[in-house]
């Protein structure tokens, strides 16, 4: 993992954080069912230049957004693996209506030498359709039978006032069932000590309890992100709004201060839906320098 100079890490898949290893996992890619500028509001024509030389990749003809939709595996000392997000799904999952599933998931687990058994933690920034979709088969069973899954209490209690009649009796209902649905509250360490450890952060705004989760050791840092930036003209100006974001100023707020911290610390990000796994969080002040 070369950190220096380019804000992309360019084509890069995996990267380690002293012995943890991240490995990013494409689901799945396909345009975005609205053109970018109908859904990223408040971007200069400046900002979508620098977004373009971040994720190039994300401009289709036309004003068309193209996105990524991925998930990260942790793999941790010992064998055991960490999942963040569980993609789009198989066919008729809660995204198949707008997202391009079935998704790959699984072969990109095989691909990457991880049995769903080996998984003993799931951890689901947010309950959007594109973030859960393998997490239990249409079948009603959960796809990763070893695991349980992290979910904030204040993303389950937003989801149940809003109405939502799919998420709940789909994937929740049958984790509650299994006794994996694992409930937490803010801030929590999920692995390791301060030396080396996973940790769920809440990064409201996007949804109301959205989580984001840091992987460190030392003083290497990759912050898995959610949906914080779902686009790279977010990451180089943190007030543009994303229409389906539930409260935009606190989104905001969160991406400023994710951001900052990133930058601080020299925190590598690790992007859902840029069409680059791994970006930099501390990006060239001036006209990012040009992917070669
Ligand atoms: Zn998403």
């Amino acid at each position: 993992m070369r950190l220096r100079r380019r804000p992309v890490v360019a084509g890069a898949t995996t990267c380690s954080v002293g012995r943890l290893g991240v490995v990013a996992l494409l689901d799945a890619s396909g345009p975005f069912f609205r053109p970018r500028e109908e859904v990223l509001l408040g971007a200069t024509e400046a900002d979508w230049r620098r977004a373009r030389r971040v994720d190039p990749g994300a401009f289709g003809a036309d004003g068309e957004w193209l996105l990524d939709f991925r998930c990260f595996a942790v793999r941790r000392p010992g064998g055991q693996v960490t999942l963040i997000d569980a993609g789009v799904g198989p066919e008729g999952s809660p995204a198949s209506g707008w997202a391009p599933v079935p998704g790959n998931l699984p072969r990109r687990l095989a691909a990457a030498g991880i049995d769903p058994l080996d998984v003993d933690l799931v951890v689901l920034t947010h309950l959007h359709g594109d973030h859960l979709g393998w997490s239990v088969l249409p079948s009603g069973v959960p796809m990763f039978g070893n695991a349980r899954y992290a979910v904030q209490r204040v993303e389950i209690t937003a989801l149940r006032d809003n109405g939502d009649e799919v998420i709940e009796p789909r994937v929740l209902q049958p984790l509650r069932r299994t006794g994996q649905l694992q409930v937490i509250d803010g801030r929590t360490r999920l692995f390791g000590g301060a030396a080396e450890g996973i940790v769920a952060v809440p990064t409201p705004g996007h949804t109301p309890g959205h989580q984001s989760v840091l992987v460190e050791a030392g003083r290497r840092r990759v912050v898995v992100t959610g949906d914080v930036a779902v686009h790279a003209v977010q990451l180089v100006n943190p007030d543009v709004a994303y229409h389906y974001e539930s409260d935009p100023d606190t989104a905001r707020r969160t991406r400023r201060t994710l951001l900052a911290q990133a930058r601080r610390k020299r925190t590598l990000l690790a992007t859902s839906h840029l069409t680059e796994p791994f970006v930099r969080g501390r990006l060239p002040r001036q006209g990012i320098a040009s992917p070669r």
